[in-house]
């Protein structure tokens, strides 16, 4: 698929790997629905529409060469299991649910298992969007906990990575479809050892734009252009979203609130068709453990903070052995057949996509090349209503847009 087709069938997720490899003949900036967006400045090379076609996450979503994520078509490969949190309680308080990653990165990097962590850091360009940055230090990676409910394009400086001497040893944390492509490429660079690489990421429910973030600001009493800074989630989980003015000023709102009534309704349309927003392709996933209320649905009730861990391959089983043992994560077992539960939207979004999809080209409209995910392997899981229903809403929502 060539960049112009992907940004006209709004598959681009403004991941800003096309940016990234071709700076001087691609701008970057927002649209007109508030997301992230690559224009042409100039035409581009034939081997740089070659890569991103590959690539790029709104083009090829190819997970068909993960590392044996075969066994478990709904939930991908899982080596190891549980709900965790950051013994350092500062760590556990700032991070979304139990500041399990931030631990992660600074382990990896403690115990010289990566040489730096390629990951979104804080605003460089407003206080609606994150740019990705490279941290070397314990500190550095602090100050990136938390997850960060708007347009991001993590993959702006991957071509640093991906020109980094072949002995390097990075962690990368990024959304499902940006690990996977960020995998693949490395795959693919023949100077580099994908050994040397580990990737991590969470569940992923959708990527809210940019204008429901400043509708939310606009709803809790802050002007978006007197915001200066956005916390989603922490002290505590999930904790409230804090808005501070550039006054200083703070106003703030429940997760319920922000997520589930603002953020959550203005998602990406790719992520609308999205298979893989449980990260089959990373290393380690992390998401929220939440807990179940009586009638088996999240209940979003405030706790100290715990992060569902699932180790997919046996590099990162050995480096979460390595933290229980050094006392750095807490761990607890955790049943695999719960996460339907407590995760109800991913499993509708999985067992639902093959109906989404066939929406798509109903409509004679180009979905991304979809290639080993599992989802056609699972849609009876969902049943026959929930399938139509699923197919009819695509429809409307095609035709809407
Ligand atoms: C857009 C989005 C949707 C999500 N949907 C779900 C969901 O449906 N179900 C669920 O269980 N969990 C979801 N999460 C994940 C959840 O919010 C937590 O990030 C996860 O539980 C890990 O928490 P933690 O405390 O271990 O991570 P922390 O220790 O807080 O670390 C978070 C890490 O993620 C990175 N990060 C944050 N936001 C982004 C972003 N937008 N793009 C790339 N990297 C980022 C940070 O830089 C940091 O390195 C979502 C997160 C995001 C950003
Ligand atoms: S998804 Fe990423 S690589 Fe693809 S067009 Fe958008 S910004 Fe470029
Ligand atoms: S839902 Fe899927 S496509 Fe959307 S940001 Fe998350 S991983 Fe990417």
């Amino acid at each position: 698929m060539t960049l112009k087709k992907i940004i006209e069938d709004n598959h681009c997720i403004g991941c800003g790997l096309c940016k990234s490899i071709s700076p001087a003949q691609i701008n970057f900036s927002e649209n007109s629905h508030g997301f992230l967006e690559p224009s042409l400045l100039e035409n581009l090379p034939h081997n740089a529409e070659a890569f991103i076609s590959e690539f790029c996450p709104g083009s090829n979503i190819d997970i068909s060469l993960a590392p044996e994520n075969k066994e478990d078509y709904m939930w991908g490969r899982i080596k190891k299991i549980g709900k965790a949190y950051s013994t350092s309680s500062n760590t556990r308080l700032a991070g979304s649910s139990g500041g399990v990653i931030t631990e992660i990165s600074a382990y990896l990097l403690a115990k010289g298992i990566v040489d730096s962590v390629y990951h979104l850091k804080s605003p460089d360009e407003g206080p609606f969007t994150f740019t990705p940055g490279i941290s070397n230090s314990d500190d550095e990676i602090k100050k990136s906990v938390g997850s960060k409910y708007t347009a991001s394009p993590t993959l702006l400086r991957i071509n640093e990575l991906l020109e980094s001497e072949s002995t390097k040893k990075w962690a990368v944390v990024a959304k499902p479809c940006e690990i996977s492509a960020a995998r693949r490429m490395v795959r693919s660079a023949k100077h580099l050892d994908e050994n040397n690489f580990v990737f991590i990421s969470f569940f992923c429910a959708g990527l809210p734009s940019i204008s429901a973030n400043k509708k939310l600001s606009s709803k809790i009493g802050i002007p978006p252009e007197d915001v200066s800074s956005i916390i989603y989630r922490g002290n505590g989980c999930p904790g409230n979203t804090i808005i501070t003015s550039n006054t200083g000023r703070q106003a703030s709102t429940t997760y319920k609130e922000a997520w589930g009534n603002t953020l959550g309704r203005d998602i990406h349309p790719r992520c609308k068709i999205c298979p893989d927003g449980i990260g089959l392709d990373a290393d380690l996933v992390c998401a929220d453990a939440w807990d179940m209320d009586d009638s088996g649905y999240p209940s979003f009730s405030e706790n100290e903070g715990f992060s569902l861990v699932i180790s997919r391959t046996n590099k990162a089983s050995a480096f979460l052995n390595g933290m229980i043992a050094d006392d750095k994560i807490s761990w607890a077992p955790y049943e695999s057949s719960n996460i339907q539960y407590a995760q109800p939207s991913q499993f509708y979004r999985r067992t639902t996509l093959v109906s989404r999809i066939l929406a798509l080209k109903f409509l004679m409209k180009s979905p991304p090349k979809i290639l080993g995910t599992g989802v056609s392997k699972i849609i009876f899981a969902a049943g026959l209503l929930t399938n139509i229903k699923a197919f009819a809403g695509m429809v409307k929502r095609q035709w809407r847009l």
